[in-house]
């Protein structure tokens, strides 16, 4: 059900160039990098911050009727049809900055403010197993959830990139600071008192096989659960959050609001560390904020310390 071509790495690398050709406007030639590090409490926060120097291209806001993920162009996509029942396919975000940025989107229209199914999360885990098979490039997939998680189309999509060199988000730090459990009443996910901000990780057994579904859903449905316990008690009015995946962990954030100062999105990429600048003023603020400033007043203040029955949905 989600066989995926053995050569589906060569796939990606092969219709990536030649798409280039006109129909991929890579916008990551032009960029300028910079690593940064932060330091709360006895965590070191690593950050890298891209400025663009143009995504001019790019739509800042789709709609559903202009919806370019219904009939996308044959030229971006990867694989025509994919999991059971042939609900998904496999295509390329037209505007990448990192190469070969992929996305999981559904053959019918299906609302981005939806919480990933049993379907999506095998289909997500299967794509990123692969993907981490070959090759020397750390993946993780992405799903922006909601009004104020950083999305811009409204189609379902969940997506895949990778991730700078020598990079160690915090989410991987935390989840390889401990074994594989599913957070449950007795069992907390784990966060990381130092964080401003709530987030919920996660860490994933090694040996889950493609036909774990109920596993896979009940991590994510356990992380969901703290996620609305968060927004509820900040009596949040629209239900935002970021799911970063990756083959050993999956993590959750709950969303305040899509954009700081309403001028520099955040997505779930923010929270891997990964923070993108359309222009210098932007980078400015950045760096005079301070990044993970930035991603608290994305989110909602850490609640690590509090038992789970003190925050009930
Ligand atoms: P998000 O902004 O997280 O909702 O992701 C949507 C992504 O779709 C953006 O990163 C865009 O670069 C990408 N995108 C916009 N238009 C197209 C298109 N016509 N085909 C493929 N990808 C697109
Ligand atoms: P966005 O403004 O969020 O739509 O992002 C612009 C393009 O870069 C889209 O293709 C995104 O999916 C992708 N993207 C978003 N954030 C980052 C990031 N921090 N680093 C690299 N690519 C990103």
């Amino acid at each position: 059900m989600y066989e995926i071509p053995d050569n589906f790495f060569q796939i990606l690398d092969d219709k990536y160039n030649l798409a280039l050709d006109g129909h991929i406007f890579f916008s990551g030639d032009g960029s300028k990098n910079d690593r940064v590090e932060e330091t709360y409490g006895s965590t070191k926060l690593p950050y890298q911050l891209t400025l663009l120097k143009s995504l001019t291209k790019r739509p800042e806001k789709g709609n559903v009727a202009s919806n370019p993920f219904l009939k996308s162009e044959p030229e971006l996509t990867v694989l025509e049809s994919f999991g059971p029942n042939d609900e998904f396919k496999v295509i390329f975000n037209k505007f990448p900055v990192v190469p070969r940025h992929f996305m999981l989107v559904t053959r019918e229209y299906k609302s981005q403010n939806t919480p990933l199914s049993l379907n999506e999360l095998v289909a997500t885990y299967s794509i990123l197993k692969k993907v981490s098979s070959e090759g020397e490039e750390k993946w993780f997939a992405f799903y922006n959830c909601g009004p104020e998680s950083g999305a811009s189309q409204p189609h379902k999509h969940i997506q895949f990139m990778n991730l700078p060199k020598d990079f160690v988000p915090f989410t991987e730090t935390l989840a390889k600071g401990s074994e594989p459990f599913i957070p449950n009443l007795k069992k907390e996910p784990l966060q990381n008192i130092d964080l401003p901000f709530a987030h919920f990780v996660a860490p994933l057994p090694h040996d889950l096989s493609n036909t774990d579904e109920e596993e896979l859903s009940m991590y994510f449905v356990s992380l969901l659960q703290r996620v609305l316990n968060v927004l509820k008690d900040n009596q949040a009015e629209h239900i935002s959050y970021n799911v970063l995946m990756t083959t050993d962990y999956m993590a959750l954030i709950p969303r305040s609001v899509g954009k700081f100062q309403d001028k520099i999105g955040i997505n779930s990429c923010g929270f891997m560390g990964l923070i993108l600048c359309k222009d210098q003023d932007l980078l400015d603020v950045v760096y005079k904020e301070g990044a993970t400033n930035i991603l608290q007043s994305c989110g909602f203040p850490n609640i690590k310390g509090q038992s789970s029955d003190e925050y009930h949905y």
